[in-house]
């Protein structure tokens, strides 16, 4: 298997391992695969989410890492559950919020983390991961990556851009990891880290990204659109392809459902629910053409605050005009997403967070809008301890302790902070830690 760079797919493919270490094409294009492969019919036996690594991505990795590597890396990252609760009306959640730090991005960052220690294994090689978060990426692959020898890791977050929770979770000290708040917004810290992998002095680090632009990242979130489809079998005889509805930001986990269909998943249909940061919704649209990036709006579900979302490169080279066809998409503001968190409380007694409110609410307004009465499947993003001010001001009720944040509990650490400049950058990345 071999994989091309979106901005010029005649050139240079690389193999899936320098793929995974360098994160974006050396013309700062995304990398695809020169066709997606289908998934091993096994897939249909798998009984844990970990079972599915060596069906759905052992086709991506083309031999580069044994049947046996892929099945310990996935074991050893995918140690938490992923329940599908049936809510009522055929609309199911999928929780992906059970992972250390309470987010979806646990599933593709400490998964990522694992392949690329297994590939730098033995080698020697140092790499230093980059990322920027707009909350809860940062988390996780601090969380993923800590103490794996090989790595290490540094987050750029904008500073007041992100909860209380998030932030405390952020710069809990971890070894090899390094947080830096820039003094600006998401879009600052993403233009950042695409300046400094174009920087030759920078570059030569060993740096690569973590982001959902990193293959390593998206494609084990591929994993849990198989199994919801499997749950959905298993657990409630549901077998008609369902409809899934994406709470998105920078269209990663978007991409990677997509990509799982391409594998030769049944879905019905995709459902993109974005905040007031409506590009996508409105490049489906047709409101706007791809060059129409705006700059972010802040909202209450803030990890899909992006106004230039970094995966629509590679979603646009996948399915091309084809998208307006495959995907509906809605742009949901603050105020129907406090709505919506209220009802489906009263409704059915769930407690859902921001971004899985703005998901609910999308799903809603897709089946007024098209009639279809296909069952509907929500990716439950994060949990609502992480936005319990939100969540707990929206329902009027004090939502349980959570153990994994409880544990962050204590003197809080801070964060030095940056300008939203390369300089400043440079230094932070060039001096030791
Ligand atoms: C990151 C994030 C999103 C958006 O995911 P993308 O892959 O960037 O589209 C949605 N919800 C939560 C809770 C997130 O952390």
């Amino acid at each position: 298997m071999h994989f091309y760079s979106t901005r010029d797919p005649n050139r240079c493919p690389v193999p899936f391992r320098e793929a995974l270490l360098s994160g974006l094409a050396p013309d700062g294009g995304l990398y695809l695969p020169e066709r997606v492969p289908r998934a091993e019919a096994a897939w249909r036996e798998a009984q844990t989410l970990a079972a599915l690594a060596l069906p759905v991505l052992g086709p991506w990795l083309g031999g580069e890492l044994g049947a046996a590597q892929l099945r310990a890396v996935a074991e050893d990252a995918l140690t938490f559950p992923v329940p599908l609760r049936a809510l009522g009306d055929g609309v199911y959640v999928l929780e992906l919020f059970h992972g250390p730090t309470l987010s979806f991005k646990d599933v593709g960052a400490r998964t990522m983390a694992r392949l690329m220690n297994a590939f730098l294994a033995g080698r020697g090689e140092r790499v230093t991961i980059l990322v920027a978060t707009s909350g809860d990426t940062g988390s996780a692959v601090a969380d993923g990556f800590a103490g794996l020898g090989n790595l290490r890791v540094v987050l750029l977050y904008p500073k007041g851009k992100v909860s209380a929770v998030q932030e405390r979770q952020l710069v809990h000290p971890r070894p090899g990891v390094r947080a830096l708040a820039v003094a600006g917004d998401f879009d600052d810290c993403q233009r950042l880290v695409k300046a400094a992998f174009v920087d030759p002095e920078l570059r030569a680090l060993g740096l690569s990204s973590a982001n959902s632009i990193n293959l390593g990242r998206l494609l084990p979130q591929m994993l849990y659109y198989f199994w919801a489809v499997l749950s959905l079998a298993s657990r409630y005889g549901e077998t008609t392809p369902p409809v899934f509805c994406v709470p998105s930001g920078n269209l990663g986990n978007l991409t990677a459902g997509v990509l799982a269909a391409e594998m030769g998943l049944g879905v019905g249909r995709f459902v993109a629910a974005h905040n007031a940061n409506d590009f996508f919704p409105g490049y489906l649209q047709l409101l706007y053409d791809p060059s129409a990036f705006k700059r972010t709006v802040a909202t209450l579900s803030n990890a899909m605050d992006v106004g230039a979302p970094s995966n629509f490169e590679r979603l646009h080279a996948l399915l091309g005009e084809g998208a307006r066809e495959r995907i509906w998409g809605t742009s949901v503001s603050d105020a129907a997403t406090l709505e919506r968190l209220r009802a489906t409380y009263e409704a059915y007694g769930y407690v859902a967070c921001p971004h899985t409110a703005v998901g609910l609410e999308a799903a809603a307004r897709y089946r007024a809008a098209s009639g279809d009465e296909r069952l509907v499947i929500v990716l439950a993003t994060a949990h609502p301890a992480k936005f319990v001010d939100t969540v707990e001001g929206a329902l009027g009720v004090a939502l349980p302790k959570v153990p994994a944040l409880e544990a962050l509990q204590g003197p809080d650490a801070q964060a030095p902070v940056i300008a939203p400049q390369l300089g400043a950058l440079r230094r932070a990345l060039l001096s030791p830690f």
